[in-house]
């Protein structure tokens, strides 16, 4: 790196810490020759990833503004800032894995509401409130709808198991079809 100063193309590093959000790494240089300090900063390289709206406008793709959303939907919900920023991590993970230039916006927030979805379903329902703009309180409840039938299902499936069931649709053991027992 080149002095800012006199130009000199050596430098020793007095002085190496991440920044706040763990992007980049700051670097404190002395030039080698004029002894002067100047800073730098270390950043990998991400190809930046358009986000391409629902009416086609297309916009960079930012990781701070799903943070937001997320800080916004959890808000007085015991949901730690590391789990906000594993969501963002594994979000921004996905769209730079993923290795297309383009993602839309919709990918984006159903992934981000999986994620949440599984961590807390209150801040889920607000975030996908928001998402999903939902226009009026039909929606809204068709959502919630949705989810409580979820959950009713994945109760019963757990309940259900192998026991003795009460559906009367349920094939009844093969013995029984074959020495035709039935009690009436
Ligand atoms: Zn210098």
């Amino acid at each position: 790196m080149r002095c800012q100063y006199c130009g000199y193309l050596d430098s020793r590093v007095i002085d190496s810490r991440p920044t706040e959000e763990g992007s980049s790494i700051r670097r404190r240089r002395e030039c080698l020759r004029c002894g002067r300090r100047f800073t730098t900063y270390e950043k990998i390289e991400t190809s930046p990833v358009m986000v391409v709206k629902k009416d086609m406008r297309r916009e960079m793709f930012n990781p701070e503004k799903i943070k937001k959303g997320l800080l916004l939907a959890c808000q007085k919900r015991p949901i730690s800032m590391k789990d906000i920023d594993g969501i963002v991590e594994k979000v921004e993970k996905l769209v730079h894995s993923s290795g297309e230039d383009e993602f839309s916006s919709r990918r984006i927030g159903e992934a981000v509401m999986d994620h949440l979805r599984e961590l807390d379903e209150v801040a889920y329902v607000r975030f996908a409130s928001v998402y999903r703009q939902f226009t009026d309180v039909s929606s809204f409840m068709d959502e919630l709808n949705r989810l409580i039938l979820d959950g009713k299902a994945r109760q019963e499936e757990k309940q259900a198991g192998y026991g003795r069931g009460s559906r009367e649709d349920q094939d009844p053991p093969m013995g029984r079809v074959l020495h035709g027992d039935r009690a009436e």
